[in-house]
């Protein structure tokens, strides 16, 4: 074989993520690995808990990044509280409420889909009318940041009906942890999971999960074995919750990408969350009247539109992949594609993290101009 170092290209990444990775995460990144059950790296280990907890806006002890992608998070979720036979309801308005349901299903959920059109955000008043009619519900799941749509639903009140008639939630905030509000202990949600590479802007690869006493409580409760060896909670808790010496092994954690994700969150919770949640506001709003000044409408209404997911329509007879390969071609810049059924109709600007600047903004406007 004659393979040379790889030099990835300097690309800014403005698709549905990874976003741009600032320089001290990836300075910590490349610091020497230490043992997973070393002393030292221990009290980083509490150190990243306790900034997950700020972070989800929650104090529930069961707190901590899963090692692998969103994906894991998603299935963690399903595979910890889903026993056979299990009712659940999957909110569908895009593809990653789409995989919910075939992932709950495949843990032997009975399931019930309640389906918004893409681009539309989950509609309450169904989920209201599908828990009257379907009382013993156990789980109720949707996406709070639809990312293969930009649209946001609301969790607070999805979360209340959920509650009301004594179901659990699954929520996925992968797209939404740090741009917009997430409050998981006042929406009262009980298993949420996100991922690092959207507006954490840490490399892809972790996925940070909180669940409440009340989703602990139904994972003791079980009556039949967790099917998934690797993400049982009780497994990997001997893991995480542990302090000091009291750590036991459950897997090799991802020491280095740990350090990215604990000066990741160091960097957002300077910057102050709400700060983050503004500065991701105040950039879509930058972006939407550069796009409309270039003619070009958004998927979603106004109200619903996610500020750091822009799903915007490609204008009748204009070739979407050339646009994209304009712009990473002639200025670096990764601009995302629809996916599933809105695959060739729109483009998906991000605006994730550090990815959120003027500057960032000002390019991708003028690549579009150019590239239309
Ligand atoms: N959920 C949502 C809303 C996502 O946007 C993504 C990834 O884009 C995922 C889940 C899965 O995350 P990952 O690709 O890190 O596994």
């Amino acid at each position: 074989m004659n393979s040379q170092t790889f030099n990835p290209p300097q690309r800014v990444l403005m698709g549905p993520g990874p976003s741009d990775v600032h320089p001290r995460v990836l300075a910590a990144l490349s610091r020497p690995t230490v043992g997973h059950l070393d002393p030292a790296f221990s009290g980083m280990m509490d150190e990243v808990k306790g900034m997950l907890r700020q972070v989800f806006r929650t104090s529930n002890p069961l707190t901590f990044p899963i090692s692998g992608p969103g994906m894991t998070g998603m299935e963690s979720c399903f595979v910890n509280l889903v026993e056979p036979g299990d009712k659940v309801i999957v909110c569908r308005n895009g593809v990653f409420g789409d995989r919910m349901q075939d992932i709950a299903r495949r843990y032997g959920g009975e399931v019930t889909v309640i389906d918004d059109a893409w681009g539309r955000p989950v509609d309450a008043q169904k989920l209201e009318d599908a828990l009257k009619a379907q009382p013993d519900t156990k789980v109720v799941a949707f996406v709070q940041a639809e990312t293969s749509t930009g649209v946001q639903s609301d969790a607070a009140t999805l979360c209340r009906l959920a509650r009301d008639q004594g179901a659990l939630t699954i929520v996925d905030t992968v797209t939404s942890l740090g741009g917009i509000p997430v409050e998981v202990d006042a929406w009262g949600a009980d298993a949420v999971y996100s991922g690092t590479q959207k507006c954490l802007s840490c490399p892809p690869g972790l996925s940070p999960v909180t669940f409440s006493p009340r989703a602990a409580e139904a994972v003791k409760a079980r009556k039949t074995p967790v099917l998934s060896w690797f993400l049982d909670l009780g497994l990997v808790m001997g893991y995480w919750e542990g302090s000091g010496g009291k750590r036991a092994y459950h897997h090799t954690a991802p020491v280095n990408a740990l350090y990215g994700l604990h000066e990741g969150l160091r960097m957002i919770l300077e910057e102050g969350l709400e700060a983050s949640w503004a500065r991701h506001a105040t950039m879509h709003e930058s972006l939407k009247n550069g796009l409309e000044g270039l003619g070009l409408s958004f998927l979603v209404e106004e109200p619903y539109r996610l500020p750091q997911l822009n799903a915007v329509n490609v204008p009748e007879g204009v070739d979407e992949a050339a646009v994209r390969s304009h712009a990473l071609h002639t200025y670096g810049l990764e601009l995302g594609a629809g996916l599933g059924a809105l695959a060739g109709k729109v483009w998906r600007i991000g605006l994730m993290g550090q990815s959120a600047t003027p500057r960032n903004i000002a390019l991708c406007l003028a690549a579009l101009k150019q590239g239309l």
